[in-house]
């Protein structure tokens, strides 16, 4: 999702959540709805219900209009405007905390987000829930680790529940705290209709997991956590980040996947983003993704033999086998995205996922055009 932020120069109001209004059919749904909105013209933009006029500076009135009606904005006292919901998108999340009680050693973000971040207050995440459109189809749980803010996240979860019928959700978290039953029982009572639970594994055994996630016991937890949620229909994605600890384990890793985790929805195999952590411990973590794709090829195959779905996420097109396209997501972050000048000639620009940011410059040179 594109974050679009956005400074007002003369804001002197308080910190705000509201949708956004384009036209007066889309402003009359808001009011229908009890919802604070901006309405944005070519000329200026009025919140309502107060009537106050935010801007009607012609470049912030220009910026403003790159938001869709329906989107969903924060306005900060200090005049920043942070696009957190995209109408148009369906690569929406809500961003609970960047705490974690992992500290994996190829996170792409930083130490000082796990241990310094705060958790957004949970009337926040309701309010900003509340703006949200209820037939969006899919919303993604995020942190950190979103389960770190204890038992006020299943407030959350079921006002997600009694209010987006409809709407997929995809909960992102290492999966540790349902190795308690409570949690399992808590999430399965509130969970929405159509969740999936996605966890990473990063090795076979403890040795490798828990060297990656640098937390001693986590991989007990997250198998058992996984093993819970899979015995109360809960469906559980796994995802296997690649890097250069857990590279050559794939196959045994593809093995415990088959034999103690068949019932899984899919398994996702992630290339890694080369920010934070993983920057820091590059010389521990890199490897080049042509010869990652090599060295899990036997383990994908082992895993689409057993009959088990398997995803390929953030691997450029032409870094891996064109079989195994078909498999292959666009799944990076509109904003992260980046193609290197050789991409232009390739024929396969628009289907390719590209690069990220962040790796760009690890990678350019394994890129080749597809011509
Ligand atoms: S050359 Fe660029 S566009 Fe083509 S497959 Fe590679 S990364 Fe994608």
């Amino acid at each position: 999702m594109e974050h679009i932020m956005i400074k007002i120069k003369n804001y002197k109001g308080f910190f705000r959540i509201l949708s956004i209004a384009k036209n007066e059919m889309d402003r009359r749904e808001l009011v229908a709805n009890c919802l604070d909105f901006l309405f944005i013209t070519e000329n200026d933009a009025t919140i309502y219900p107060d009537q106050i006029k935010l801007t009607n500076e012609m470049s912030e009135v220009i910026e403003l209009n790159k938001y869709n009606s329906f989107d969903v904005i924060e306005v900060w006292e200090n005049g920043l405007v942070s696009r957190k919901y995209n109408d148009k998108s369906d690569d929406n999340y809500f961003f609970i905390t960047g705490s974690c009680n992992s500290n994996c050693i190829m996170c792409p973000s930083p130490d000082f987000s796990r241990k310094n971040s705060k958790a957004v207050p949970l009337q926040e995440l309701i309010e900003l829930a509340r703006h949200i459109p209820k037939d969006t189809p899919h919303l993604t749980i995020t942190g950190g680790e979103p389960f770190m803010i204890g038992d006020r996240i299943f407030t959350f979860i079921e006002y997600l529940k009694t209010f987006f019928l409809n709407t997929e959700f995809l909960f992102l978290t290492n999966g540790r705290i349902f190795s308690i039953p409570r949690y399992v029982k808590l999430f399965s009572e509130c969970a929405p209709a159509y969740s999936v639970v996605a966890i990473p594994i990063h090795g076979s055994c403890s040795k490798i997991h828990d060297a990656i996630t640098r937390s001693s016991g986590s991989f007990n937890q997250t198998k058992f956590g996984i093993t819970q949620l899979l015995r109360n229909n809960i469906a559980v994605e796994l995802r296997l980040v690649t890097n250069k600890m857990n590279i050559d384990d794939f196959e045994k890793i593809a093995e415990l996947i088959i034999n103690d985790f068949s019932t899984v929805a899919y398994v996702s195999i992630i290339a890694m983003e080369m920010t934070g952590n993983a920057r820091l411990n590059y010389k521990d973590v890199w490897i080049p993704y042509r010869e990652t794709f090599q060295k899990i090829e036997t383990a994908i195959l082992k895993l689409l033999k057993a009959g088990i779905e398997v995803k390929l996420y953030n691997f450029p097109l032409c870094t891996i086998s064109s079989s195994y396209w078909s498999i292959s997501k666009q799944s990076i972050s509109y904003e992260k995205i980046r193609y290197s000048n050789k991409c232009k000639k390739c024929k396969v620009k628009t289907e390719c996922g590209g690069i990220f940011s962040g790796t760009k410059d690890l990678e350019e040179s394994e890129l080749e055009a597809i011509i």
